[in-house]
């Protein structure tokens, strides 16, 4: 704005000066050009007159010759304005053009090259909102006498050819990392942006002792953007925070809902559900389901010397006991966490530790140590392992679980008549007898949690309160009780529930 007005001033300026001069000398020296400002050339040191000052020279004599006084007085204007271009030379003006873009005055110039520059470098930066051929200009000169330091620069005709073009505005673009993330109206609003993106992770009041700064590096420029990249300070805060989602994995943890995992990664039940096609809303912890993730384009870093009290983890000591069953442990003194007073470095991206550097530290409290007694001793062969062997040969022919409506207690190995049932594991024999359902019964007791059962049998070899090595023989198979075909009902309690024989023996 400043450079056209200041332009024009100069103009008229000059054209007050020359008013009476100034189109007669257009038209008599168009063709002679910028030579006449230019008088002589210099050569071989001697100063001499150009070749078109010579023409010019000898046009003067012969309009002389032809028209008399007329002719004189015409001369005597064109020296004028010769001596005058001289002095406008000196005084630092020449000859140059007013460049009007769409009846538009853009700059002024004394070199057209510089105004197809920036037409072409105008045209590339639009480009790329705007479309390939969506700028075709023709800048047509006008002649001026021009100060030359009023002329305008490659960038001054950008900037009022961009000035120029609908949805392009003159605006603040903020770079991350060289990359444009976004447009604001302001450098203050920039700042205001940064300023607050920061407090969202160092707090409205920024501790003295803190130090906050970005990860990324960040650069505001001023320059043309397309409309549609302008936010608000408001939208360009929230736009940084994270507008770009990243697919992630999460593992369910205890007491996880869909609902709340949907509540953390700020999206609804619906859309985890369409990312994962395997899950329902049951859930257990340790699955892993997909997610999406938040990424903020912008990252803070807080660095922050912070006193705090720490638990001191207890250590746990191992020691060997002759009394106590081989595979079995027993603690023989808790273990107590201890405290310390720490003076640490504390490093946070986004609010989420990454660092902590422990300065000082002073125990407030010693840690107790945990003491385990490892059992040694040989286990008898009559007490329970821990581990089964399958009971008899056959063939499963029926499984765990929901059966006809019902639930099926064990698991059914059809056999031959008479064959050898043996103890799953060593323990005592805690049943040996009839039981209604399932007819000749052992159950044995492994005094580790887990017992047995034996149903349909043939004929019983042990007795209640017997204790049975793993592996010994306690049974026939039969088809005693509510039994349809010769075959053993086995089936395994844990802590008087039953469970799944099947993950404990192979069939
Ligand atoms: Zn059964």
């Amino acid at each position: 704005m400043n450079l056209k007005n200041e332009t024009e001033a100069q103009i008229v300026f000059i054209s007050e000066k020359v008013k009476s001069l100034h189109s007669k000398f257009f038209d008599f020296c168009e063709n002679i050009g910028e030579k006449v400002l230019n008088p002589f050339e210099r050569k071989n040191g001697h100063r001499l007159p150009s070749e078109e000052m010579l023409e010019y020279k000898k046009s003067v004599k012969t309009l002389w010759r032809e028209s008399g006084r007329k002719i004189l007085s015409t001369a005597a204007t064109a020296l004028a304005i010769i001596a005058m271009c001289t002095v406008v030379n000196l005084l630092g003006w020449s000859l140059g053009y007013e460049v009007i873009v769409d009846g538009e005055n853009i700059g002024m110039v004394t070199d057209k090259a510089v105004v197809d520059d920036a037409i072409c470098e105008t045209r590339d930066e639009i480009k790329i909102y705007l479309g390939d051929a969506s700028y075709s200009k023709e800048p047509v000169f006008v002649r001026r006498i021009v100060d030359e330091k009023t002329l305008s620069t490659k960038d001054d005709l950008k900037r009022a050819l961009l000035s120029n073009v609908d949805m392009m505005v003159e605006a603040y673009g903020v770079y991350i990392d060289g990359k444009l993330a976004l447009g604001v109206s302001s450098a203050d609003a920039a700042e205001w942006v940064f300023a607050n993106y920061k407090k969202k992770f160092a707090g409205e009041e920024i501790a003295e002792d803190m130090s906050v700064d970005f990860c990324e590096k960040i650069d505001v420029k001023k320059e043309f953007l397309h409309i549609a990249l302008l936010n608000t300070p408001e939208e360009a805060l929230e736009s940084l925070s994270g507008n770009t989602k990243e697919l992630t994995s999460y593992t369910v943890e205890d007491n996880d809902s869909l609902w709340s995992i949907a509540k953390k990664y700020d999206t609804t039940v619906e859309h985890i559900l369409a990312m994962n096609d395997e899950i329902t809303e049951n859930i257990k912890a340790g699955m892993v389901i997909k997610v999406e993730e938040a990424v903020p384009l912008l990252s803070v870093r807080t660095v922050q010397t912070v006193s705090l009290v720490e638990p001191v983890p207890y250590t746990v000591e191992k020691i060997k006991d002759d009394s106590l069953y081989e595979g079995r442990t027993e603690v023989k003194q808790s273990g107590v966490d201890g405290s310390a007073k720490i003076l640490a470095r504390v490093t946070k991206i986004n609010g989420k530790e990454v660092q902590k550097d422990v300065l000082e530290s002073e125990t407030l409290s010693s840690p107790v140590t945990q003491i385990e007694k490892i059992g040694t001793k040989k286990r008898p062969a009559t007490t329970g392992s821990g581990t089964f062997i399958s009971p008899t040969f056959g063939t499963l022919s029926s499984r765990y679980g929901g059966r006809w409506g019902r639930q099926h207690t064990g698991i059914d190995i059809a056999g031959s008549y008479n064959s050898a049932i043996k103890a799953a594991d060593g323990g005592k024999v805690i049943f040996a007898g009839w039981m209604s359902g399932y007819g000749n019964y052992v159950v044995i007791d492994h005094e580790n949690g887990y017992q047995t059962g034996y149903g349909h049998c043939a004929s019983l070899t042990v007795s209640e309160g017997d204790r049975v090595a793993k592996g010994d023989i306690i049974a026939k198979m039969g088809n005693t009780g509510r039994s349809t075909g010769t075959h053993l009902h086995f089936e395994v309690k844990k802590n008087g529930e039953f469970v799944n024989p099947l993950k404990y023996v192979g069939y």
